[in-house]
């Protein structure tokens, strides 16, 4: 339902946290972040209100400058915390809104190729989708590129590396995906209000465009993987 990405030069949590507040108007169950710490995923998750999530980070906190975060409205599986994003396959973890229509096949042709599955979403298909493709080798990005390509339905994502952390990749195919630009660190939100506290900078992928987030920029591309060319807009919020 909210979606939050950030590179950054402070730890993230709070930051996630902060941004998902502002994206409570839109209604939730449960909600999750993780991050690359020391080179390594991390995660914490919890249902109910956001307060819950803060508990569980002041009880178990998790540090690192970049990280993803979610608020979840269900709709494949369950309110709990296996469900809740984000999914984790491997070295990617991966938030998501809407439906993957083809969530089905895709888990099954993951199954037949070993695969497990910890959770009854959707989304867990895309996480590890990707996976799969990191395994046969491919670079973070290519793998999340292939994976997107394979996806039916209505979907924005954000995924977040272990091995490749100063990189986010976002995409659209329905739900809005805004890309922040700040002073050396970048954002990726559900829309501009989640990243008011943080920038004004905005640019708004169209649907069937993805985009690699760097610390110092994005790159946008159409679905075939052409350049493509989005006006980055200075919008006014409250902060
Ligand atoms: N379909 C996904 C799930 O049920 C995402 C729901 C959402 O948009 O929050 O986990």
């Amino acid at each position: 339902c909210g979606i939050v990405g950030v590179i950054g030069n402070h730890s993230a949590a709070p930051i996630i946290l902060d941004a998902l507040r502002r994206l409570e108007y839109r209604g939730y169950d449960s909600a999750g972040v993780a991050t690359v710490h020391d080179g390594v995923l991390d995660r914490r998750r919890a249902v109910g209100k956001l307060v819950n999530l803060a508990d569980e980070l002041n009880t178990n906190p998790i540090q690192g400058n970049v990280g993803i975060g979610h608020t979840r409205w269900a709709t494949h599986g369950v309110p709990n915390v296996p469900n809740a994003h984000p999914h984790i396959a491997g070295k990617v973890a991966v938030v998501h809104n809407g439906i993957i229509e083809n969530f089905k096949p895709l888990r099954e042709e993951l199954i037949a190729a070993g695969k497990t599955f910890d959770s009854d979403t959707d989304t867990e298909a895309v996480a590890k989708l990707c996976e799969h493709y990191m395994d046969a080798g491919l670079p973070a990005d290519q793998a999340a590129i292939k994976t997107i390509g394979r996806l039916e339905g209505a979907f924005a994502l954000c995924f977040l590396f272990q091995g490749d952390e100063e990189m986010l990749v976002a995409a659209r195919m329905g739900p809005p995906i805004a890309i922040g630009y700040g002073e050396g660190e970048m954002f990726v939100g559900s829309d501009a209000l989640a990243l008011a506290s943080n920038t004004n900078r905005i640019c708004y992928l169209v649907d069937g465009d993805y985009a690699i987030v760097r610390r110092d920029g994005a790159e946008i591309f159409l679905a075939d993987g052409t350049p493509a060319n989005r006006e980055i807009r200075t919008v006014n919020l409250e902060s």
